[in-house]
């Protein structure tokens, strides 16, 4: 298969250069599809990478965050263009080294590019309020204020949408970054690295380490250097980052789990439903933390529903991403795999009905890589495991609902919140479940993924610990306020005693 990258060593990117590993060793990154291709080496680093990279991020911050916000926006901007330009070779890559087929590629460094414009238009807002004080000749505004080294530890689903949504934000409002990005993908995060760098960003305000979590991440998270961690991937790894930035009261965010649910009402638009239940359900192998991995459906259509979803779900092609004809990609590792075969054994024993799928597909090429047949339990009870827990594959469990308020109950009795969709016509029932839904996303009549970089991003319970991500509320979490209080009235003016009666 032709390669837009040969297969090489790829480096860390620490003060403005490409730099080897402390350890000098690497390790290798293949393509989930077919893992006799190698992507490329990359490195394994450790403490004394991450410590070089955050003395590098501490040095150059001094300077970044006195560069005016529209100049720091200029360089985005020009990054933005760059991700433009090589759009299609940047997706190729990362179908390559994750597996998720190439329209979706496309979408993922789309969603970067998007964030990257963006961010950069806020260079000329980051707005911050003026109001009257309360006190004669006394002026009161508020200011954002940049915060210092970012440390960001990113997954392997959105290899370089989910790093540009923390790096954009954090770099425009005059911080400088620490990226460790997933040992899965690192190549997409390389490519977002390099544009930056090409579109002048300064030496040490973006630094690149790759490597593994208890290696690099772990260090990363903990460094006494970076009071600020952003990190997306599992609710068990970020509990342990909450906890390791606890006692230096670092500003954490995190994105995790989903068990997303799509609800079917007997009034939906079957149609749009099943196609909604496919792709929030299949789309990137279900590796979404918004996938649809629930579906619930109301009894008086359940029949017609599942005859026709478990049909179409027959359908799916499954295979190499590059592949134009192909619909659904492999698992992006053999550990993943295993995950979704054990689910599948798991769903069985407690009682769930196997509809389709249920196991790995090894013939012909597909036998070289991670690849699992698209799966359908029904008759699923709301309590099962596998309607309980984030699978992160190809595998949807349908519960069979009697009533609008059992489907709320149902959609919410699970530990996390991002994202849940209702199919209904009934104006008053969209209503009542976009109020009552306690996710940090709802849709209506329309699957629970896509998310549009405008827009606040992210979940309630384990999902998330109360950030949000891209929009606006990105930039809160990467600044913090400060209050300017100018008197200019030459006598001393207390406030709550001199103007109190
Ligand atoms: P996933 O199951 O999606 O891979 P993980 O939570 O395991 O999710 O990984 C997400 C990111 O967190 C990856 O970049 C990974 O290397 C990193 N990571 C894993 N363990 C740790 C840890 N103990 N400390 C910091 N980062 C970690």
């Amino acid at each position: 298969m032709a390669t837009s990258v040969a297969p090489r060593v790829y480096k860390n990117f620490i003060n403005g250069e490409w730099a080897e590993p402390r350890g000098g060793e690497a390790y290798e990154n293949r393509n989930p599809a077919n893992t006799e291709e190698l992507v490329g080496m990359f490195v394994s680093s450790g403490p004394s990478d991450i410590d070089a990279a955050v003395d590098a991020a501490t040095e150059a911050y001094k300077t970044w965050r006195l560069v005016p916000a529209p100049k720091r926006a200029e360089i985005l901007y020009r990054a933005a263009e760059l991700l433009l330009q090589r759009k299609e070779e940047f997706s190729k890559d990362m179908t390559r080294e994750m597996g998720k087929v190439l329209a979706e590629t496309r979408g993922d460094v789309q969603e970067a590019i998007d964030m990257t414009y963006y961010m950069a238009g806020e260079g000329r807002r980051l707005f911050g309020q003026t109001t009257p004080s309360e006190l004669p000749n006394k002026f009161a505004m508020s200011v954002r204020q940049s915060i210092g080294v970012c440390g960001m530890i990113t997954p392997w689903n959105f290899p370089m949408a989910i790093p540009s949504w923390k790096m954009m934000p954090a770099l425009v409002a005059g911080n400088t970054v620490v990226l460790k990005p997933a040992e899965d993908t690192p190549l997409s995060s390389y490519h977002l690295v390099q544009v930056l760098t090409e579109a002048g960003i300064p030496r040490g305000v973006v630094n690149l380490v790759s490597g593994d979590g208890p290696n690099a991440g772990a260090p990363l998270s903990k460094h006494k250097k970076v009071p600020v961690v952003s990190f997306t991937g599992s609710t068990a790894v970020g509990r342990i980052i909450a906890e390791a930035g606890a006692p230096d009261f670092k500003h954490v965010s995190l994105e995790m789990g989903g068990k997303n649910i799509i609800i079917v009402m007997d009034d939906a638009n079957l149609d749009l439903a099943i196609d909604g239940a496919i792709w929030g359900g299949f789309g990137t192998t279900g590796q979404r933390c918004t996938a649809a991995s629930r579906v619930a459906v109301h009894k008086s259509v359940y029949p017609e529903f599942i005859k026709r979803f478990v049909e179409c779900v027959k359908a799916l092609k499954v295979g190499d991403g590059l592949d134009p004809k192909i619909e659904m990609g492999p698992c992006i590792n053999e550990q993943q795999l295993k995950t979704v075969m054990s689910y599948v054994e798991i769903g069985k024993g407690e009682g769930a009905k196997m509809l389709t799928g249920g196991n790995r597909l090894e013939t012909g090429a597909l036998a070289k890589g991670w690849f699992h047949a698209p799966t359908v339990f029904g008759d699923c009870s709301p309590k099962m495991r596998v309607a309980q827990e984030e699978i992160f594959g190809p595998v949807v469990s349908v519960i069979p609902i009697g009533s609008f308020e059992e489907a709320i109950e149902v959609a919410n009795g699970v530990p996390y919140g991002l994202s849940a969709s209702i199919y209904t016509k009934n104006v008053n029932q969209a209503f009542a479940a976009m109020r009552d839904l306690y996710t940090g996303i709802v849709y209506v009549n329309a699957p629970t993924i896509g998310a549009e970089t405008h827009l606040p991003f992210g979940g309630t319970k384990q999902t998330g610990n109360g950030h949000r991500e891209a929009a606006i509320s990105a930039i809160d979490f990467f600044t913090e306020w400060k209050t300017l209080y100018i008197d200019y009235s030459d006598t001393l003016q207390r406030a709550q005693i001199d103007n109190a009666d």
